[in-house]
């Protein structure tokens, strides 16, 4: 089934202990549509200004991804994002962000991408993110993702999203500062009760923690990667492997939203391994799935 994305495209700066990426291509819908054009085809919505130096057509040549929602906006700006990770990659500060063109009004979602039925509001402003999802006509799975400067800043955009959404991947920091609790079953559970009837909470190289309202719930380890250089759009490719491999199953039941999880666990897993779109540019799916066998291999007892 069709799956649409919309989200940032950024000018990322990158320092991690293994170098500094500067100006190099981010984004949330770009990892992601990376992640998910793995899976399935990803129709694609973004908006850049003038000033972006990156061909998408190029990056996302052979992948599967219709860029027709790309907007360039001449007197725009592109967003920027610069953060630093700590020693174990395991935290990072946000050293900048100059929202630039996601401080505008969102792109247009283009006529023939409009009857989507798997949706990704990737990470951009919830107001964004809202205006969005009602240009869809009528999508069956509708997922987003958001982060701590959402919460703190435009909290209520937010909460009027969740309740049109059904599914919110979001990392534990900020799970628990939007339910506003430390402990994450809990935080789950009152996030549940904000709108979306399943919730993934993502741990870095902690692996990820799915519940939904019946009271289901799948905790899967991270897979064991020891390449790691830059954590950067993780998150957003995970989202993609999850979203991709749903899209392509036009399947939503928790057996198959398990086997998502892991698809995204593994997919990331590709993309820290480099920086910036380095690490998932020349992933083939079959190395996905050899390493899909080790996950189950491993977690299996
Ligand atoms: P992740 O590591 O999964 O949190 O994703 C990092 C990517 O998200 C980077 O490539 C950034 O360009 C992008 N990003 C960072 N902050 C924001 C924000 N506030 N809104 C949208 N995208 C962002």
């Amino acid at each position: 089934m069709s799956l649409l994305v919309t989200g940032s495209i950024g000018i990322d700066t990158v320092k991690t202990p293994y170098g500094v990426s500067k100006d190099c291509l981010g984004g949330s819908a770009v990892y992601f549509s990376m992640a998910a054009s793995l899976f399935s085809p990803v129709r694609f919505i973004g908006v850049v200004g003038s000033d972006c130096p990156f061909d998408l057509a190029e990056v996302f040549a052979g992948k599967n991804v219709d860029l027709t929602g790309l907007e360039v906006r001449p007197q725009s700006k592109t967003f920027r994002w610069a953060g630093t990770y700590s020693d174990d990659l395991d935290d990072r500060t946000t050293d900048y962000v100059e929202l630039n063109v996601l401080a505008e009004a969102p792109p247009k979602v283009p006529d023939q991408f409009k009857n989507s039925k798997f949706v990704f509001l990737a990470n951009t402003a919830p107001a964004l993110q809202h205006e969005l999802l009602e240009q869809v006509d009528k999508p069956v799975f509708v997922a987003a993702d958001t982060m701590n400067c959402w919460i703190e800043d435009h909290l209520a955009d937010l909460e009027a999203l969740l309740k049109k959404i059904d599914c919110l991947t979001i990392n534990e920091d900020e799970a628990r500062m939007l339910a506003d609790d430390q402990n994450l079953t809990r935080a789950a559970q009152k996030m549940l009760r904000m709108g979306p009837g399943l919730v993934v909470i993502k741990k870095g190289a902690s692996g990820s923690m799915m519940c939904n309202a019946d009271g289901d719930t799948f905790i899967l380890p991270a897979y064991p990667a020891t390449d790691v250089k830059d954590p950067t759009g993780a998150g957003d490719c995970f989202a993609g492997g999850f979203m991709g491999y749903l899209a392509k199953n036009a399947r939503t039941d928790f057996e198959t939203l398990k086997t998502a999880v892991a698809y995204g666990t593994v997919v990331s897993s590709f993309s820290i391994a480099d920086f910036s779109l380095s690490g998932l540019t020349l992933t083939k799916r079959n190395s996905v799935d050899k390493r899909l066998r080790t996950l189950r291999n491993i977690t299996r007892f």
